[in-house]
């Protein structure tokens, strides 16, 4: 029997440029299972917050990260990530973990460990992947590889009323803007596999777009077959 090739999406950009809702959405339609590779930066991230780990020592990052197990299981139309059994939730998403999570991601070892977990999810099946290095070190290879933009105010507004809403953060617009414009100047600038716009993917700038505009965007540019029978594919 033949095996199919899994496909993957993969979609990179920088802080709150709508990739999270616009992948759970494009997963909806397509059946690809939806993969928020930040949440796993976040829980190494966090697992260096609560044990003492000083975020600005690579070699005590490093060890915090082998030391980390992560587990990964399919829930619904996503790949939950579990740590110590189960799903952090909300404990990642604090500002602190916000203003911790680019020095800890910038860690050669912590990069290399997430990749391999993110390659090895292929075997759940069709997958779309957002993240920063998804398009350009993780899923280099794949016809279908997205970029999300959208300007730093729109960014900040979304973000800050994402995180009003769950209640877990209390921060003005200009203070959300400044913690994701830090996190995007250090993704953007480390040496390991650094946040930036590959060649040939296609780009998407979301500012004054509604979600819908932008999912039908990304549906319109996947290979034909990838999105056969997709709600609201063109
Ligand atoms: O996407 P999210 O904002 O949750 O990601 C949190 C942080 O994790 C980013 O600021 C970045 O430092 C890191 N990250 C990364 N590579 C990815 C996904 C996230 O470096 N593929």
């Amino acid at each position: 029997m033949m095996e199919r090739q899994v496909r993957v999406i993969a979609v990179d950009g920088p802080s709150g440029a709508g990739k999270s809702s616009t992948s759970r959405r494009v997963g909806e339609a397509t059946g690809f299972l939806h993969v928020d590779s930040g949440a796993l930066y976040r829980i190494m991230t966090l697992k260096c917050v609560e044990g003492g780990v000083d975020v600005s020592d690579p070699a005590a990052v490093a060890a915090a990260a082998a030391r980390t197990e992560i587990e990964s299981r399919r829930e619904g139309g996503r790949i939950a990530f579990l740590v110590d059994g189960e799903e952090p939730g909300d404990r990642i998403r604090t500002p602190a973990i916000n203003a911790s999570a680019s020095r800890v991601s910038a860690v050669r070892e912590v990069r290399e460990k997430i990749t391999s977990i993110l390659r090895s999810l292929a075997e759940y099946g069709d997958i779309i992947v957002e993240g920063r290095d998804i398009t350009t070190a993780v899923f280099p290879d794949t016809p279908a590889r997205f970029f999300l933009t959208a300007s730093p105010e729109a960014r900040a507004a979304r973000r800050q009323k994402e995180e009003a809403d769950k209640g877990i953060s209390t921060q003005s617009r200009e203070e959300v803007k400044a913690s994701l414009l830090e996190r995007d100047r250090i993704d953007s600038t480390r040496k390991c596999a650094p946040l930036r716009k590959a060649d040939g993917v296609v780009e998407i700038d979301s500012t004054g777009m509604t979600l819908d505009e932008v999912v039908a965007a990304v549906l319109a540019a996947l290979p034909p077959e990838w999105r056969a029978g997709a709600r609201g594919a063109k």
